[in-house]
């Protein structure tokens, strides 16, 4: 039987729906929307469309969203001072700043990103809101992480107990998901491998696992032979390839082999892309609404 489509894209509109009350109840509460500002760097094509679908969203559900556009040649120093500027209001009232990644290559990128105050850290990439999450006591998550336990549990797949191999341990991705999917409570209680580039036997280590995240950047790299029957399959990879016609966005696993083995499967696209944004759209009126002492 063929895999069960996990659409992401119908539960990130079902998120969003919800939010927009609750943006508007914060919106009356506070006098002013919840804002976010977007920090972006250079000419990257991707960036820019990825940073476009993150204020479309925003304004879909009354988040005021500000992009602000930097040139690829800003350095380091530049970049910190910008960051830090807008964290003391220099754009206006801020309640989520994010910095689109990647930076260019002569960037810090960590430096810019420690930038980031921890109560505006809407990514969730601030070592104390990493440390919290990794203390079983989130504040902000890592949204695409957010988005992939959302997703599980939503879909009513059973996490405790269950074996969940991760492959890809960077932290945005594999590291928090890894943590959330171990944490105690709903959508956690898993038994959890974390897969990376010097892991050896791959495939034997994915077939083990009842949950396979694919979070790599590397089309095709899971194939059916890596997954066990009926296993759930979620695919974080985005990767532009060449088709004789253009070129398409895929992920990391071969679909179409591999939703004739697992049990559910997300597509690419339509997939874990929606819940990220979602989940930023939610980490943003949680930074507003902390702000003023609603939560
Ligand atoms: P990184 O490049 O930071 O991390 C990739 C990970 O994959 C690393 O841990 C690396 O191992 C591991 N890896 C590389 N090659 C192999 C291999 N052959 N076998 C096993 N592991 C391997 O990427 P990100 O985590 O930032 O992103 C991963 C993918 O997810 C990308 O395609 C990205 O575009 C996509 N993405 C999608 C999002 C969404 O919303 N859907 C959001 C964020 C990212 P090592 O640590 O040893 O180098």
């Amino acid at each position: 039987m063929p895999a069960r489509i996990l659409d992401g894209k119908a539960l990130a509109g079902a998120i969003e729906e919800s939010l927009c009350d609750e943006v508007a109840a914060f919106t009356t509460a506070a006098g002013r929307a919840p804002r976010l500002v977007v920090v972006l760097v250079g000419e990257i094509a991707a960036s820019a469309s990825y940073v476009a679908a993150k204020a479309r969203a925003a304004a879909r559900v009354g988040i005021d969203a500000d992009v602000v556009r930097v040139a690829g040649s800003a350095d380091t120093a530049a970049l910190v001072a910008l960051v830090s500027e807008i964290a003391r209001g220099s754009h206006g009232p801020v309640d989520g700043i994010l910095v689109q990644l990647p930076l260019p290559r002569h960037v810090d990128t960590l430096a810019v990103l420690d930038a980031v105050p921890a109560d505006r850290d809407v990514d969730g990439f601030h070592p104390e809101n990493a440390g919290l999450l990794s203390q079983g006591r989130p504040r902000f998550i890592p949204c695409t992480a957010a988005g992939v336990q959302r997703l599980l549990v939503d879909a009513g797949i059973a996490t405790a107990g269950r074996r969940a191999v991760i492959v890809g341990r960077s932290d945005i991705v594999g590291k928090p998901l890894a943590l959330l999917l171990s944490a105690r409570g709903p959508g956690g209680d898993a038994t959890v491998t974390i897969c990376h580039s010097h892991t050896t036997d791959l495939a034997e280590h994915c077939r083990t696992a009842d949950i396979l995240v694919a979070a790599v950047g590397r089309p095709g790299l899971i194939t059916a032979e890596m997954v066990k029957p009926g296993a759930t399959v979620i695919d974080v990879g985005i990767n532009r390839v060449e088709t004789p016609t253009g070129s398409r966005l895929v992920g990391d696993v071969d679909f179409p082999a591999v939703a004739a083995v697992a049990g559910a499967i997300t597509p690419v696209p339509g997939g874990v892309g929606p819940l990220t944004v979602a989940m930023l759209l939610a980490n943003t009126l949680l930074a507003a609404e902390l702000r003023i002492g609603r939560r």
